[in-house]
């Protein structure tokens, strides 16, 4: 299998150099030249998920080196829990935050990681990532003591919650964790700026483990795959999912399985008051904004780099529109859904995952819904603990890293100080 760019159809490349390049040359994101229609009906019912993923993924990695150590790959990568909690007749829960930093970027960020690892080069890479909260600990946390990979963060500064900040900075070694004086947005340009820039392309390989990645993408096709299948495997039809989104990635991996046959019938976005695709879906045209600070940090994002995946699927306005359903949660909005999911159902949700439920009350009663859980609760106790009057415990996995010791360093948004920085920390 090729993958070619959203920008250009007539540059391909392999898997293993789109996992290296990161962003295609000409500035688009890399997507798979075709999708694979996925036989999930011959497959036996007790196929554990990461079983499952190989099969998923397989045809992506075909005539590619890493084809051997998919298996591998898939086995070290997904080797947490993946629980669909049913909430009522016609409401359920995706958890996908039971990886080690507790949101479902553990998914992509482990399987990119282990797959980064298994290319053979002798080349030494520099991962450089920007962050709204949750996938620069996820990266950290994946990339940390990995030989021959120097790891930047970048986040927001002040912009993310202290835990998941912690999360970010409790590494060090070959991990550099930078406080960028400025937005996500910002943030996301700096790495732009020195992929295109001469310094960095002649001094290091330079990666990214953002959802620009395919390596990012493609693992986080096989939860909704595999759900949806078990969901069929169930209930004798097609699952509905709402989907937390930012960047798009998450939704955009959706949207993907659901490209490769599997049971999937609607798929519904939830944003917060950075409604991009709200926004598109009304004019035509994606707005020209800078993302704004909510309670949902991580879906803070004025410019989201997948949206050029999701539209590539459509291709025009009007197929767009037929295929993509968005919903928008205000901090109002979110702050009473995890008020009334408290009560009724006894359960915390994170401020991301309130948005899915704030859109689920707008859809058919009598349908059923899977509601993507993002992150854990635990991750957003600032808040949570306001909100529902209750101090909001950090479970264990999260409590070893807040005993860490943070460290991090401080820039403006200009690639010249990102540069000195580098020079200076990786000496
Ligand atoms: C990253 C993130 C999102 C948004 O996902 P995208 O792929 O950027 O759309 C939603 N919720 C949480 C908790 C996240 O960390």
């Amino acid at each position: 299998m090729n993958f070619i760019s959203t920008r250009n159809k007539n540059t391909f490349v392999t898997l293993s150099e789109a996992l290296q390049n990161g962003l295609a040359c000409d500035g688009g994101l890399y997507v798979p030249e075709a999708f694979p229609t996925f036989d999930w009906q011959s497959l036996t019912t007790d196929l554990p998920y990461a079983k499952f993923a190989v099969k998923l993924l397989e045809p992506f990695f075909a005539d590619d080196p890493l084809k051997d150590k998919l298996d591998q790959i898939c086995k070290e990568s997904f080797n947490f829990d993946l629980p669909c909690l049913r909430l009522d007749q016609y409401n359920a829960m995706l958890e996908l935050f039971h990886g080690p930093t507790l949101s479902f970027k553990d998914f992509g960020a482990r399987f990119l990681s282990n797959c980064l690892i298994h290319i053979e080069t002798d080349k030494s890479f520099t991962i450089m990532v920007a962050t709204s909260g949750d996938t620069g600990s996820a990266v950290a946390s994946a990339f940390y003591q990995k030989p021959k990979i120097k790891v930047i963060v970048l986040f927001p500064k002040g912009k993310i919650s202290l835990r998941q900040q912690q999360q970010i900075t409790c590494w060090q070694d070959n991990v550099c964790a930078v406080s960028v004086k400025g937005t996500f947005d910002d943030c996301q340009t700096l790495v732009k700026a020195a992929f295109a820039d001469s310094w960095w392309q002649q001094n290091t390989y330079l990666n990214t483990s953002n959802s620009i990645n395919i390596g990012r993408l493609l693992p986080q096709t096989t939860y909704y795959a595999y759900v949806a299948w078990q969901y069929y495997l169930e209930y004798g039809k097609k699952a509905n999912f709402i989907v937390p989104s930012g960047n798009i990635g998450n939704v955009c991996a959706c949207f993907w399985a659901k490209k490769m046959g599997l049971p999937i019938n609607e798929i519904i976005i939830s944003q917060n008051e950075n409604n991009v695709i709200g926004q598109f879906l009304a004019h035509g045209i994606l707005p020209n904004k800078h993302s704004i600070q909510t309670f949902a940090n991580a879906m803070d994002v004025g410019k989201p780099s997948n949206f050029e995946r999701l539209y590539a699927l459509y291709n025009s306005v009007e197929d767009f529109r037929k295929n993509v359903k968005a919903f928008k949660a205000t901090d109002q909005d979110i702050v009473n859904m995890i008020k009334a999911i408290e009560s009724k159902y006894h359960m915390l949700i994170c401020p991301h995952t309130a948005t899915a439920f704030f859109a689920r009350a707008y859809l058919p009663k009598n349908q059923d819904f899977i509601m993507v859980a993002t992150a854990h609760p635990a991750k957003f106790e600032q808040v949570l603990e306001p909100i529902i009057n209750k101090e909001v415990p950090a479970p264990k996995a999260l409590q070893e890293l807040l005993n860490r010791k943070p460290h991090n360093e401080e820039i403006m948004p200009k690639l010249e100080d990102l540069t000195h920085l580098y020079q200076m920390y990786f000496k």
